[in-house]
């Protein structure tokens, strides 16, 4: 039987790039999305028409509840989970002294909170299998940190805990956690740079150029393949921070 992947946030930008990149590999992928229907179903007749079956599924992945219910539903119609992608994110420029609790809880629950949850919810099932793969798309601004992005950082710097605690409590069950760490990326979350800005990152970058959603698909791709590598946090930003 086919390896079974859930992809969280894939109707847009790197998540969907990461459902395509599984589902060609013969990988049953269950496709999450929120607020994009139209794009999920779009990507879901774009493979099918590449005669690749994909499962699109909606839900809110920053409550708990609906976490359960998209594992719920994967076990019901595929028995197993062997890849687990926390991609869903958003973000939100602005200043510390502007940031509200309202913007901390949607943050924090919709970056962090979401992958914490799904975990809790997908584990057991993992564990029973003695087999998992999750990978947690953290950013390169969780290492380093971003002006006017706090709340941004602290949300994927929290992930790279989640991450390395993760792997040490289920290693023992063969499960690896690891988390990606993307520099720029161009997807919608990066609209609002102007093309001088984009130009001036580029400049930043030794690969002198900007990373695509593809880039981060391939690194999941070997690491889904991988054995060995767990607990870490591996940077895919073009040389941009070395
Ligand atoms: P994007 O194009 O804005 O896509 C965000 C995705 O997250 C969408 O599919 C969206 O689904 C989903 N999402 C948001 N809230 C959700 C929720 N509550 N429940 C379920 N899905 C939800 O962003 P992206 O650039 O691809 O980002 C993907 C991940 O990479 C994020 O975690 C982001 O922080 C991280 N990242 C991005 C960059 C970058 O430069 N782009 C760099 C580092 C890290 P709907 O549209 O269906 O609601």
């Amino acid at each position: 039987m086919s390896k079974v992947a859930i992809v969280t946030g894939a109707s847009r930008g790197i998540g969907r790039e990461i459902a395509k990149e599984l589902a060609k590999k013969g990988i049953m992928v269950i496709a999450n999305y929120f607020n994009s229907e139209k794009k999920a179903k779009e990507l879901q007749e774009e493979l099918k028409n590449e005669g690749i079956n994909i499962d699109i599924f909606k839900a809110d992945v920053s409550k708990k509840e609906e976490c359960k219910k998209i594992v719920e539903y994967t076990i019901k119609k595929y028995k197993k989970i062997d890849i687990l992608i926390n991609n869903a994110g958003v973000d939100k420029v602005q200043l510390i002294t502007e940031t509200t609790k309202e913007d901390w809880d949607y943050m924090i629950n919709t970056n962090l909170y979401s992958a914490f949850a799904m975990c809790q919810e997908a584990l057991p099932y993992m564990i029973h299998e003695k087999n998992g793969c999750i990978i947690n798309i953290s950013s390169i601004w969780g290492i380093t940190g971003a002006s006017t992005e706090v709340l941004y950082s602290i949300t994927k710097a929290g992930l790279d805990g989640l991450t390395k605690a993760l792997a040490k409590e289920v290693g023992p069950s063969n499960i690896r956690v690891n988390s990606i760490a993307p520099g720029y990326i161009e997807t919608d979350m990066n609209k609002n740079y102007t093309k001088e800005e984009k130009e001036e990152m580029k400049n930043e970058i030794p690969l002198e150029r900007l990373g695509m959603p593809v880039d981060i698909a391939k690194c999941i791709n070997w690491l889904i393949e991988d054995n060995y590598t767990t607990g870490q946090v591996i940077s895919i930003n073009g040389g941009w921070l070395i």
